[in-house]
């Protein structure tokens, strides 16, 4: 399904909110992302919207009887994750974005802004938490460029496998370790193949982060049925931005079956959930497609662009943070350069019956173009560790050191609309853990 733009879009829509109608702001009033937090002075954890530099309490707001709402809407705003929120249809999200919409709007009326403004308090009070429940999370590998480097770093015969353009390629990842963005990876031990090609149990020595996009599954459906690639829309609730912290050395050993323990260790996500429908002005061309590949499978063809967004991973390093230097930027790039959309990977992951569930997580793959600005990880910019990349700092890295900073940010643009952001994921890699 593709989503109509409706008066939520508008531009010409400003908010009584004035920190949501600043230029640079990621939050307009237009984009009303979802999230999870925690007041500094309480351990429960409540729905928040972000607009400006404010979070609007979700069921402080309803309680308010300021708009209507289903019962459900009423019991989901009360949970401590999205995740029954994300579970109603999409007709409710889409009346929920209105009816919040025109209650942070100049146009609202005076009795109803007295109304909401208690509901709202600045987001530097608070702690943004993991906001859905992740089931099942699943990264797929839908970057050509990152896909076929790869290979050739491996020394693979056909560095981008036949099978990249049939289907979008996946692995099944593990929930538990997916964090919250502020959440800090102790770079992990494994086994790691020498040059010699004897095998050591050690810490990684080839840390790395992907720059992902990532979408999660609202509406499931059940075992046994397909969800068709022209309703996948319908499923996917909403985006945020993902660093599949790697570690490459354990990784590129033990990838026999798939990835394991090499990535198992932590996932890091941003903490708004930026939906669909917010999204609905910035999608894009139809997934990127080299002549000379036989036609997208009748099952998976779609009219569908991919989302048009311009995507960063920036890094400081310890010596940067400690001389006062801001972060670097690595890398720039946009989904347009993946060859799947996620109604995509919707559609393959259910064609053989497979049952998504609300708050299944997608991830893209690494986000990488034909340019060396454009690689989403360090793996392609050092060539697999051999050709250092020199820091303005003057530091060298072929792989990413203890106390390194990644920071990845996304904003959404397109002439005659108000851009949106995607706040930040934010990680750092910690030493490893002591022998024994
Ligand atoms: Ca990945």
């Amino acid at each position: 399904m593709i989503l109509h733009l409706n008066d939520t879009h508008d531009p010409a829509l400003t908010s009584w909110v004035d920190t949501a109608n600043e230029a640079d702001t990621d939050f307009p009033l237009q984009n009303l992302p979802f999230g999870v937090f925690r007041r500094l002075e309480g351990p429960s954890l409540a729905i928040g919207v972000a607009v400006g530099d404010r979070i609007l309490d979700l069921a402080k707001v309803l309680e308010t009887g300021s708009f209507s709402a289903s019962d459900a809407l009423r019991d989901a705003a009360h949970q401590p994750s999205l995740n029954a929120l994300m579970a109603l249809p999409p007709a409710q999200h889409s009346h929920l974005r209105a009816r919040l919409s025109a209650a942070l709007s100049t146009t609202a009326s005076a009795p109803l802004r007295r109304r909401v403004a208690p509901c709202l308090e600045p987001m530097s009070g608070v702690m943004l938490a993991l906001p859905v429940v992740i089931g099942d999370y699943t990264d797929f590998l839908t970057s050509a460029w990152h896909t076929e480097r790869h290979g050739r770093f491996k020394g693979l015969q056909e560095p981008l496998p036949r099978a990249f353009f049939s289907l979008p390629v996946a692995y099944h990842g593990r929930a538990s370790s997916i964090r919250i963005s502020g959440t800090d990876a102790v770079r992990p031990w494994g086994q790691i193949r020498s040059k010699d090609g004897s095998v050591r149990f050690a810490p990684s020595a080839a840390m790395d982060f992907e720059l992902e996009l990532a979408a999660y599954v609202g509406q499931g459906n059940e075992q046994g049925h397909r969800i068709p690639v022209a309703d996948a829309g319908r499923h996917l609730f909403g985006y945020c931005l993902m660093n599949d912290w790697s570690a490459k050395d354990i990784q590129w050993w033990e990838q026999v079956l798939g990835p394991f323990l090499g990535k198992s260790f932590m996932t890091v996500v941003s903490p708004w959930v930026v939906t669909a429908e917010a999204l609905a002005p910035f999608r894009g061309e139809l997934p990127s497609r080299p002549e000379g590949q036989a036609p997208t499978p009748e099952h998976l063809a779609t009219a569908e662009g991919t989302l048009d967004i311009a995507m960063e991973a920036w890094l400081q390093t310890r010596a940067m943070r400690e001389a006062g230097t801001a972060p670097v930027r690595l890398s720039a790039t946009t989904p347009r350069h993946l060859s799947w959309s996620f109604e995509q990977m919707v559609a393959h992951h259910t064609s053989n019956g497979c049952n998504m569930r609300t708050g299944d997580l997608l991830g893209s793959g690494t986000v990488s173009g034909e340019e060396a600005s454009a690689m989403g990880c360090l793996t392609e910019m050092t060539a697999a560790g051999t050709v250092p990349l020199t820091l303005p700092s003057g530091e060298r890295r072929h792989w990413l050191e203890d106390g390194d900073e990644v920071v990845l940010r996304a904003r959404a643009t397109r002439e005659g609309f108000v851009p949106l952001g995607f706040g930040e994921c934010r990680s750092r890699i910690l030493p490893a853990l002591p022998p024994g």
